[in-house]
């Protein structure tokens, strides 16, 4: 199942990928899909805070690293495709699923933000479905899990407003990947699902009933952010996230538009990090 397959759209989208860049820092008024992540799997937020008490990202790398060289070894766990009864089709455990276990990997097609604006642009993207944007601002890249080699069953993971895994982005051996990892113990049979953390800045968008069923659905597929230029609570996050894109995409412009605008704060950051990960990689 697991292994990170991705295809690139062009060579700018494959040094996109290559590159320590992007990392988010995650701002979870934002919406939180994947990112960075601390060892309880909480979403980390403010860049100045926690980021300056530890060498976080080489830590992760390496144990990421390790779950993954574990799985290829010993073999992934194994999940199947099924009739959901959330939508469509799902992804179920196919047996017991501990919790903190690497699943697999997240595959697809890269694409440089730009190039996939212009796709969009001309009406020819592929599809708008399983879409993650990885972007830090400056170096966005959106990943479609629809198409590619490597694209395999957790391609449709759907969504639960109380989620058993989540999407991991590593640096692993010089590239991005996006593992899927639990949360908790998954039971066989047990469909696997991840919050998308979908956001929207329509209103209308924004009613659009979330019918994962879970005791904890917050009632509403999307988050209502409306962006206002101007807004202050841009500057600290710089980074758009969108997780798991699921139907609609109007939105991701608007939030590129406003992540430009932080790209020097952004560089900082990311000089920093990208230090980590070098160190870290040398030590692996
Ligand atoms: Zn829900």
């Amino acid at each position: 199942m697991g292994d990170a397959h991705y295809e690139f759209a062009d060579a700018s989208a494959h040094e996109r990928f290559s590159s320590c860049r992007p990392i988010r820092l995650i701002n979870r008024d934002l919406g939180y899909p994947i990112a960075v992540v601390d060892d309880d799997g909480s979403y980390l937020v403010p860049p100045d805070e926690d980021f300056e008490e530890e060498n976080f990202l080489a830590t992760q790398t390496r144990a990421w690293l390790g779950a993954v060289q574990k799985c290829r070894r010993d073999g992934w766990p194994r999940v199947e495709n099924k009739t959901s009864r959330v939508h469509g089709v799902g992804v179920f455990a196919a047996q017991d699923i501990p919790a903190g276990a690497t699943i697999g990997f997240y595959n697809g097609t890269v694409y440089t933000q730009e190039a996939w604006d212009e796709l969009e642009r001309l009406g020819e993207s592929r599809t708008d479905n399983f879409l993650f944007n990885l972007n830090d601002g400056a170096h966005g890249i959106v990943l479609d899990g629809c198409f590619g080699k490597g694209i395999n069953a957790l391609k449709f993971l759907n969504h639960s407003c109380s989620p058993n895994v989540r999407m991991q982005e590593v640096f692993l051996q010089g590239s991005w990947a996006v593992l899927v990892v639990a949360l908790r113990d998954i039971a066989t049979k047990e469909e696997l699902s991840h919050d998308f953390a979908l956001h929207t800045e329509d209103a209308n968008e924004a009613e659009t009933p979330c019918t994962c069923g879970a005791a904890e659905c917050r009632g509403k597929l999307y988050a209502y952010f409306p962006w206002d230029d101007g807004d202050d609570d841009d500057e600290d996050d710089g980074n758009d996230d969108d997780g798991n894109d699921d139907d609609d995409n109007d939105d991701d412009e608007s939030h590129n538009g406003t992540s430009s605008n932080d790209e020097s704060q952004d560089k900082s950051d990311h000089d920093v990090q990208s230090e980590r990960i070098e160190e870290s990689d040398a030590t692996i």
